[in-house]
This record gives structure tokens, sequence and C-alpha cells, in this order.
């Protein structure tokens, strides 16, 4: 029987982190046997889905915010379908509906894979379904070999779901459900597709990799990479995310083993102060963090290390706050993610005492990450004059097009390009034109630059090669 619902258009708003553009892939892919397509303007969509993200309360607000500025499409095309994914959905179900009645489907974090036949089923009788239900492990037909637009450079690979360690701030364990692995063989096999597609770098996703295959018996996730860093044709692999108490010293050695491993760990850390610690579950202390960074070091001396910061986690003193300034300083991380904390449904810290106020959180935020835009500064500063193999991932944004639509550049001056190092530190550079082709040119190439100026966020270089 075929499939197809006709030549129709799907729109797609993801949210979130990259478990969710992952998500989102999979997603299109899903949609497409049924005759959908991707597209950009919601007005011409047959079906929208918003992917929601639950780890923070503004993220939540929104999604809702966003399905509700959908009520006028709905009005105007009773036969568009609304649907919401992701966390939030998983998080809300049932609730969703009653909140917004032009919401025709939820579907939750383990749904993905029924997504087609729930918007036959839903075109066909236009009833209205939440599915919600979960599953203990990943089934064979949960994931599609994952997709590749011609210009995807570098893409994620999920690697396993969900998540075990019940942090006491997080809902990711109530929404993706228990930690759950994919195969070793799927995940090559995925791996291999995506570089046949044109794929240069993958980065391996996980809620917390480290622990990749240990229920199931499978290989380490030191044992997994090594097997990705024999994938012919392949340039670079990532990994997120690492929880530092998992982080195992044959991980940490694979840094320096394997050639096709990029310098560069994202390991949060959350708080400096270790009674905060405590309160969060994380079940490691700052000075244990500390270790395991100088190890990092010990091993692999040019690591870019990023971590993820709460601030104003209940009961957070002044002089614990101040610790987690302190290790900002000690550790001298490349780049942070601060956030201020804020009560989830399901997480325990919701029942905690002594909340501290929005102000006050927000006054920390910013100490935050005025500290470490120095330190990244610095960072960046440190780079210039040296020289820095990047992947080239296309044209930089920002550039002017003329009327019918090509590239206004200089033939002197060139056009700009940008690309990352493999500490993950964006690259611009300027390339004199050589042919029509601009984004073949060296989309996917590793080049030699040259560093001539650090910014803030980015470097600018010249390229040797
Ligand atoms: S390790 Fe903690 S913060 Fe990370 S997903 Fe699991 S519960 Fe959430």
């Amino acid at each position: 029987m075929r499939e197809d619902m006709g030549q129709k258009k799907l729109f797609v708003n993801t949210m979130g982190c990259q478990m969710n553009v992952y998500d989102t892939g999979q997603i299109q892919q899903r949609m497409a046997p049924l005759g959908f397509e991707p597209t950009e303007d919601l007005a011409k969509a047959d079906v929208i889905i918003v992917n929601t993200c639950a780890i923070r309360a503004k993220a939540e607000q929104k999604a809702f915010s966003f399905l509700g500025r959908l009520l006028p499409y709905k009005e105007q095309k009773p036969e568009l379908i609304i649907a919401m994914g992701g966390c939030v959905a998983q998080q809300e179900g049932h609730k969703v509906l009653s909140r917004m009645p032009h919401v025709d489907l939820v579907f939750g974090t383990h749904a993905i894979r029924r997504l087609p036949q729930l918007i036959q089923k839903i075109a066909a009788t236009r009833c209205r379904i939440v599915d919600v239900e979960m599953a203990s492990a990943i089934a064979s037909d949960d994931f599609m070999l994952g997709h590749a637009s011609s210009s995807d450079v570098a893409t994620f690979v999920t690697i396993m779901r969900g998540c075990d360690n019940y942090c006491t701030y997080c809902v990711v364990p109530h929404v993706r459900g228990r930690e759950s692995s994919r195969t070793p063989d799927e995940i090559i096999s995925e791996i291999e597709h995506l570089v046949a597609h044109g794929v240069r770098e993958v980065t391996l996703l996980g809620q917390n990799v480290n622990s990749y295959g240990k229920k199931e018996g499978f290989c380490s996730f030191a044992q997994l990479l090594e097997r990705v860093d024999r994938v012919n044709g392949l340039a670079r692999i990532r990994f997120t995310t690492s929880h530092p108490k998992d982080l195992s010293e044959e991980l940490m050695l694979a840094f320096d083993r394997l050639e096709k491993l990029c310098p560069h760990i994202h390991l949060p850390v959350q708080s400096g102060a270790d009674a905060v610690l405590r309160r969060m579950n994380r079940r490691y202390t700052s000075r244990q963090y500390r270790d395991k960074v100088a190890m990092l070091r010990s091993i692999r001396p040019d690591i870019a290390i990023t971590s993820d910061i709460i601030v104003g986690f209940p009961g957070e003193t002044e002089e614990e706050f101040s610790a987690t300034l302190h290790l900002i300083d000690q550790v001298g991380f490349d780049g942070l993610f601060a956030f201020i904390y804020s009560d989830r449904p399901n997480a325990p810290a919701v029942r905690f005492d002594n909340k501290i106020g929005e102000t006050e959180k927000k006054k920390r935020l910013q100490s935050v990450l005025n500290r470490q835009e120095i330190l990244t500064q610095k960072k960046n500063e440190a780079l210039t004059g040296s020289i820095q193999q990047i992947l080239v991932d296309g044209l930089s944004k920002h550039l002017s097009y003329d009327a019918d639509e090509r590239l206004v550049a200089d033939a002197l001056e060139g056009v700009q390009w940008s690309g990352r190092t493999g500490t993950n530190k964006i690259v611009h550079f300027m390339q004199a034109p050589q042919n029509d082709d601009w984004n073949q040119m060296l989309t996917g190439r590793i080049m030699q630059i040259m560093i001539e100026k650090a910014m803030s966020h980015s470097l600018w270089g010249r390229p040797l090669s």
C-alpha cells in the first residue's frame, strides 16, 4: 500500500538541545514517505510540529507561546495538523490538549517512530491524540539511518537515550526515560551512511555518554570511539555530554590515542561548592572534578574544556556561589553555558527550601558571564600567531547578495568563510574566489589557518593552504 498523502509541507520548530535537533531529522525522515517535505513557511505548512524542551521554565513558556501563535493558521486552514513533540509533550501529555484546543497531537520522546501512523489517523478521522508511551529499552526500529542534507559537513548521531542519574534539578529522566543504548553496529552503520552522504564530522550524543552500553553489556564508550575512529572518510569525532563522575581514565586516554577525536570535552560541573553538588545529587566533589581536569590536561595538553553552571540553586549561599566563581578561575574553562535555576515539575529540587530570589539569581548569572568573558577572550588571544587546522563548514553568515542572489564579493578580497578548530573554536577567514561554485569550493575541507586576531566569540585568520 502506498503511504503517500500527496505532496505536503512539514514545518518543524526545533527548540532545546542537540538531541532535539537530531530528533527533528528523524521526524523529517519518518514523514518523507508520506509525501511531506520540509518548509520554513508556516503559511504553506500542512503539518506544524513544535519539538519542545522542558529543561527550563523559560523554554517551556516559549513552546506554549509559539503554539498559541498558531491559532490564526488553524482558523484559516482547518485541515492543518498542529502537533507538540519532545520533552514538554512527554511531561504535560493530556494537559496540552485542554490548554491548547487547536492542537491535534501530543507525542512524547519515544513516539517518533509512530508519528506517520498518528498523522494519518488524524488526517483521516480528525481525532485528537496523545501518545506519551515510554519503552524501557531502545527497539531496533526506533532510529532511522541519520539524515544529511547536501550542505551538512558536521552532524549529530544519537547513541543512547534517557538517563539514570536523577540530578535533583533535572527533568530528563522523567521525560526521556531510563538510560538505554543503541547497538555499536547500528551506530557505525549510521555513521558510514552519513559519511557516504558527505558528512566529515559526527558528534555522538547521549545524556551521559560515559555510561554507554554498560546496562546492555555492549563495549565501553572508549571502545565505541575506537570503532568510529576507523570509519573511512570521517575526519573528526566529538561527543557530548560527559558526567564528571563517570569520566573514566580509559576515555581520557582516548584523547591521546584516537587520531580523529577532537581535543574538546564538555564536562558540566554545575557548581563549585560541595554542599550544592551534594544537594544536586551530582556525586562528585569540586576537588574530584578538578583532579579529572588535571588528568585530562596531562594526557592532552591542548584540550579545550567547556562546562555548564547553574546559579541560584535552592539554598545556594553567597559563600557557595563564590566557590563557583573560584572554580571557574581555577579551571580556566574555554567556554561556559551558565543558567539560572528554575523549578521543574517532577524534579526533586522543586520541594527544596530557601529558593533564591530572581534579582539575586540574575546578579549571580551576570557575575559568572562577566568572569567567563574575560577568560574566553584570554584563551582566544593566546591563539593569535598559532596555526590551527579547521574543518570548513561553509560561508560565514551575514554576507551580502545582489539582486540575482549572487554573493557580492570583492575579487581581490574574496568571500568570508568559517570553520571550527578541533577545540571547537569558530574561525573566520577570507578566500579569494576561484570559480562560481562557492559552496563546493571549500566546504568540508580541512585547512591550515594562521590566527591573526582574537574576538570574544571567534577568531580571525589567514589561510595557509
Ligand atoms: S546527568 Fe543529571 S543533568 Fe544530565 S540528564 Fe541526567 S539527570 Fe539530567
